[in-house]
């Protein structure tokens, strides 16, 4: 028997992470995942692929750490060896970033840095990953954005993805890494974030038709995005580390959708009245200028073969019902929630 490819994924306790490991563990490899050490249980998106480390045949290894621990990641890249890196851990959340600039730079920016420099460092044959973000192009970006759109970044998390994104060009043309940057549009599932816009919503929605809350609080509803289905995006990142040549990408499902939209959707699914329920609150409205995004992933069809099949639309209806069937049992691993899509 051949010995299975390793793969190291940064961020493995988060959405895409999730999806990524079980992805990689279909197509047999032996998964790592850098975890960090919390005072409560942050691994529910992935207990229902926990293996115990003890058995023979396990192919899931989660190892403590932080992505701003230069020599923790030194040592578990020494002693995983693997073949390829995913960097997706981080600060990940645009709001957030307004409040904690500094964090954000220190873990999306730097931490990217860290892990490049770790495997140069290391001298670990591998293959590198970086989730770079459309948040890169800003509120003057070029419609539709492409891989030749200009960066012009106009949040503190989007400044921070675009030092990592040149950080990852420049480890690649200068020492001739195979690095890889997949400048992913939006993309979400029922495993997204709570406090991200389009899980917030189909939360609220699944509440408010239990009876668990009366209103909505959001903030600006005019500002229109490209989502996509997460499962689907991992797909593209494991392809891009497949290919002949590394190269960058956009990932996108090329559709854009307002907040508005998206919110009119959500409630009509569930046979509500937005208007009565959702409210606006100034908190949750950004300081500088948004971006109007709207992907062009047609260089990522062409050469590699991937594109989005689920959109928008269909996304509203598969996070609704994920959420219509899991209210209520919020906080336990997914493995015993009920049946919750994707
Ligand atoms: P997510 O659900 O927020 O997951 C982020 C992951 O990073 C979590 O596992 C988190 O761990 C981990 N993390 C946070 N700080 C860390 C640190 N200091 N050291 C090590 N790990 C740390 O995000 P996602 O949606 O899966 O996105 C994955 C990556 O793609 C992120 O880098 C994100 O910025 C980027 N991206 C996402 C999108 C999108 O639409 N989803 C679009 C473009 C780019 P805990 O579980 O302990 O918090
Ligand atoms: P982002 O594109 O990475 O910032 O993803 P989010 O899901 O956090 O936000 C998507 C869009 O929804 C942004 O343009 C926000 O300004 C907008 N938005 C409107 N109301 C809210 C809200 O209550 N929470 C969040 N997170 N975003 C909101």
């Amino acid at each position: 028997m051949s010995t299975p490819r390793r793969a190291l994924i940064t961020g493995i306790t988060g959405q895409d992470g999730s999806y990524l490991a079980e992805l990689l563990l279909e197509k047999g490899y032996e998964v790592h995942g850098l975890r960090r050490r919390s005072s409560t249980f942050n691994s529910s998106r992935i207990e229902h692929l926990y293996q115990d480390p003890h058995e023979p045949g396990t192919r899931l290894f989660l190892h403590y750490g932080e992505i701003t621990d230069s020599a923790r990641l030194i040592a578990l890249l020494r002693e995983i060896q693997p073949h390829e890196v995913y960097n997706l851990g981080g600060q990940s959340h645009v709001g957030s970033s307004f409040d904690e600039p500094e964090h954000t730079a220190e873990t999306t920016a730097v931490g990217a840095v860290r892990l490049l420099e770790a495997v140069r460092l290391s001298g670990v044959d591998c293959r590198f990953y970086q989730a770079s973000s459309s948040a890169m192009f800003g509120p003057d970006a070029d419609v539709p954005q492409s891989e030749a759109s200009p960066f012009r970044p106009r949040t503190p998390y989007g400044a921070a993805k675009l030092h990592a994104h040149w950080a990852t060009v420049t480890y690649r043309e200068g020492y001739g890494m195979f690095a890889v940057n997949g400048i992913a549009f939006n993309h979400e599932s029922p495993r997204r974030g709570e406090t991200y816009v389009t899980r917030k919503i189909s939360r609220a929605v699944a509440r408010i038709q239990a009876g668990l809350e009366d209103y909505l609080y959001l903030g600006n509803l005019d500002v229109t995005r490209d989502w996509g289905y997460a499962p689907e995006y991992v797909d593209a990142m494991w392809r891009m580390l497949q290919a002949d040549q590394p190269c960058d990408y956009v990932i996108a499902t090329g559709t854009s959708f307002s907040v508005r939209d998206f919110v009119v959707a959500a409630f009509d699914h569930a046979g509500l009245d937005w208007e009565k329920h959702v409210r606006c609150d100034e908190r949750y409205i950004r300081p500088t200028r948004e971006s109007l995004l709207i992907g062009d992933a047609g260089l990522v069809k062409r050469e590699l073969g991937w594109e989005a099949t689920v959109h928008t639309q269909e996304l509203v209806k598969i996070m609704v019902d994920a959420d219509i069937a899991a209210v209520g049992h919020e906080g336990e691993p997914w493995i015993d929630r009920p049946k919750v899509g994707g």
